[in-house]
C-alpha cells in the first residue's frame, strides 16, 4: 500500500518505478534543504550505487559538468555516465 507521500516515483536513470520510501533523493542542484515549491528526482538504489560508486569524490561537480538542470535528463544522465566512467565494463 502507498503512503499519501510514498510514491511511486520514477527513478531518472533507468526509468524504473519504485516507492518513494525506497528511492534516494537528488536534487540536481545540490541543495537539499531548500524544498520549498522543488520537485526532487529520484534514483532507484541501484542506480544511485552506481552512480555514487563511479563519483564517490566531486559528485556534484561532475553532476554539474554534466549539465544538471541545464540539459534534458537524457542528455544529462548520458554525458554524466560517460563523464564518470572508469573504463569500459566489456570489451566488444
Ligand atoms: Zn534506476
Amino acid at each position: 500500500m502507498w503512503g499519501e507521500n510514498d510514491g511511486p516515483v520514477s527513478c531518472i536513470a533507468c526509468g524504473e518505478e519504485v516507492p518513494r520510501s525506497d528511492a534516494r533523493e537528488y536534487d540536481k542542484h545540490g541543495d537539499r534543504w531548500t524544498r520549498d515549491g522543488k520537485d526532487f528526482e529520484y534514483l532507484c538504489k541501484p542506480c544511485f550505487r552506481d552512480l555514487t560508486k563511479h563519483a564517490r569524490d566531486g559528485l556534484e561537480d561532475a553532476l554539474d559538468d554534466a549539465g544538471a538542470g541545464r540539459v534534458d535528463d537524457e542528455e544529462f544522465i548520458g554525458r554524466f555516465l560517460d563523464a564518470t566512467r572508469e573504463e569500459p565494463a566489456e570489451r566488444e
